[in-house]
């Protein structure tokens, strides 16, 4: 095994889907370790040491979401996919609030997991580098250098906060953020606000982005959060 493989952990009991994902990561080079209920899966972790997780939540002995938050107490952080049945709505809001990076709902394409697992390590890799500090779009372009905010070729006044919020969301494109993901990475955990802080801004920046284009918004995700959504 090169000292570069990728490790995926995938946390499943039902052993037909546990085998498609490993079909296909190992067709894309990972290295595979399969665990077909919660405690196993923990022991994995200790074990392969794995770049990614994918974790199913309802599992024998140890629900996902409970291993989840285990992880997160030890001060693991893996990134971790779940794999929400349809209908596991509270899961899905309570993983995302744990720390869960993505979540893909079955029955799901292997294709479009295995680019999610990609767009996941990639942003744990922080290969979104800390210099790209300037995000562009249709007829928007997000400057973290400057603190300027260009809206159809015009500089348009935001507050820091204002910026610093739609930089985060439109820096991972589609990835939904709960309310308190968003203050925890925007305003930082020791912020004492509340998650109506987040729906304040979010309205303000959508007063200034609203038809702008067709190619991107700022979505709410009832019941979840807000995504920078785009299409094309
Ligand atoms: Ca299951």
């Amino acid at each position: 095994m090169a000292a570069n493989t990728k490790r995926a952990l995938v946390v499943e009991d039902e052993a037909n889907i546990a085998e498609l994902i490993t079909l296909y990561l190992e067709k894309d080079g990972f290295d595979v370790r399969t665990a077909s209920d919660g405690l196993e899966g923990l022991k994995a972790v200790d074990d392969f040491n794995p770049t990614i997780i994918l974790l199913d939540i309802m599992l024998p002995k140890m629900d996902g979401v409970s291993l989840l938050k285990r992880l997160r107490e030890e001060r693991i952080m893996t990134p971790v996919i779940f794999l929400t049945a349809k209908g596991e709505q509270y899961d899905k809001v309570s993983g995302l609030d744990l720390g869960a990076d993505d979540y893909v709902t079955k029955p799901f394409q292997p294709k479009e997991l295995v680019a999610r697992i990609h767009a996941v390590l990639r942003r744990a890799e922080g290969s979104v580098p800390a210099k790209e500090r300037k995000l562009d779009f249709d007829k928007l372009t997000i400057n973290m250098d400057t603190y300027e905010l260009i809206i159809n070729g015009q500089k348009v006044d935001a507050p820091p906060k204002e910026m610093e919020l739609l930089f985060h969301l439109a820096a991972s494109p589609n990835r939904v953020f709960t309310r308190n993901q968003l203050l925890d990475e925007v305003w930082g955990f020791d912020y004492f606000g509340d998650s109506r802080t987040v729906d304040v801004h979010i309205k303000r920046l959508r007063e200034k982005l609203e038809g702008v284009s067709n190619s991107w918004a700022v979505k709410t995700v009832w019941g979840v959060g807000y995504k920078f959504e785009t299409t094309g």
